[in-house]
């Protein structure tokens, strides 16, 4: 429900909030299918920026998380492209997150926001024969070692006393949190 078409949004919000500085030509505006860790993120490489809002995140959720989250990355590229000032989540970031925050439009921006990512199952699990510790993953990796067990017996150092042994998650999945970029 929350797959808005973003144009409109970024020109609204630049006008009520920016001042319409945000240079829309020097951006690449979109939805991201693949980006499922954060809800949104602003990136530059020469000049040319990209703001993505990632579908996975946002789509299931009511439409003001796609508005704070676009607002929120349009913080990063008026800080980038107006400011010219190289922060991320800095004192020009927070001076303009609050002050869009004090006008009360409804909308509120935070430096990182919680939202539930879609479950996706995990097919493995690391068992540590050593602290009894499991672990979800994703993929099998290859020579990981127990981090807690090598910190406390083994002074941080990596030993094959603490390999984790693999094995096929039994049912998959954890609620799991994404943050804005
Ligand atoms: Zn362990
Ligand atoms: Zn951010």
């Amino acid at each position: 429900m929350g797959i808005a078409f973003l144009p409109p949004l970024f020109h609204r919000y630049n006008q009520t909030f920016f001042d319409q500085a945000i240079p829309y030509d020097q951006l690449c505006l979109g939805w991201s299918r693949r980006m499922s860790r954060a809800a949104g993120s602003y990136r530059r490489r020469g000049g040319l920026a990209a703001i993505n809002l990632s579908l996975p995140v946002l789509s299931p959720l009511p439409t003001s998380a796609t508005h704070s989250t676009l607002v929120h990355e349009m913080i990063h590229a008026w800080v980038d492209l107006v400011l010219h000032r190289r922060e991320s989540h800095g004192p020009c970031f927070h001076a303009k997150m609050e002050d869009i925050n004090g006008r009360r439009t409804g909308l509120t921006v935070s430096v990182r926001h919680r939202f539930p990512i879609p479950r996706t199952p995990a097919s493995w699990q690391a068992r540590c024969e050593c602290c009894g510790t499991v672990t979800p993953y994703q993929r099998r990796v290859k020579g990981l070692a127990c981090r807690a067990c090598c910190r406390r017996l083994n002074g941080g150092r990596w030993d094959r006393r603490f390999l984790l042994r693999f094995e096929r998650h039994p049912a998959g999945g954890q609620q799991d949190q994404a943050s804005v970029g």
